[in-house]
C-alpha cells in the first residue's frame, strides 16, 4: 500500500518539476542549519493547495489522520509544496526542510513506514517527526543559535528506532 503513494508523490513532483524554486535561496537565512548543498538540491512549489492523494489511498495506506492536519506545507521527497500564504513564512520552510532532511536521511520506503507507524503510535501532535520538525521551527522562531539540522535528525532517528512490524 506504502507503493501508491511513492508512485504518487513521484507522479506529483515530475508534474510540478518546471515549478519548483531551489532553497539555495535560504542560505542567508538559514546558515548554520544546513550546508549549502543540501539547500540546492531540496526545492519547493508554491501551490494553491497542498497536494493531497485521494482519501480512498490514505486510507489504504494507513494516513487518515494526515487529512485531518489540512496543513500549509507538505514534503515529498526533495521537494515541499507551500500555499501562496506561506510563501514568505521562513518558520514553515525551515520546517518543511527538516522533513526533506528526514526524507533524505530515512529514504523514501523508510520515511513513509516509519511516519505511518508514528503517527499510529502516537498520532500526529506527539510523533517523534513532527516533534524535530516544531523543536527546529522554534528555535529558529526564537532567534537561537542556529546548529546542524541534519545532525540533529540523524542523532534523533537513532535514539528512536521506527518500529515498523505494525504492533
Ligand atoms: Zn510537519
Amino acid at each position: 500500500m506504502i507503493q501508491m503513494l511513492v508512485d504518487w508523490m513521484t507522479l506529483m513532483n515530475r508534474q510540478f518539476e518546471g515549478d519548483r524554486q531551489s532553497c539555495a535561496e535560504f542560505s542567508d537565512s538559514f546558515a548554520g542549519y544546513f550546508p549549502q548543498n543540501f539547500l540546492a538540491e531540496t526545492y519547493y512549489v508554491v501551490v494553491p493547495k497542498v497536494p493531497m492523494p485521494a482519501y480512498q489511498f490514505l486510507e489504504e495506506a494507513g494516513f487518515t489522520d494526515l487529512y485531518e492536519q489540512n496543513p500549509a506545507g507538505l514534503t515529498l521527497g526533495n521537494t515541499y509544496y507551500v500555499l501562496p500564504t506561506a510563501k514568505n513564512n521562513l518558520r514553515l520552510h525551515i520546517h518543511e526542510l527538516v522533513h526533506a532532511a528526514q526524507w533524505k536521511l530515512l529514504g523514501v520506503d523508510s520515511f513513509l513506514h516509519r511516519y505511518r507507524y508514528e503517527l499510529e503510535r502516537y498520532g500526529y501532535d506527539n510523533m517523534p517527526l513532527e516533534g524535530m520538525a516544531y523543536a527546529v521551527d522554534e528555535h529558529y522562531a526564537l532567534g537561537r543559535r542556529p546548529f546542524d539540522v541534519l545532525e540533529f535528525v540523524t542523532r534523533e532517528l537513532e535514539g528512536n528506532p521506527g518500529d515498523s512490524s505494525g504492533r
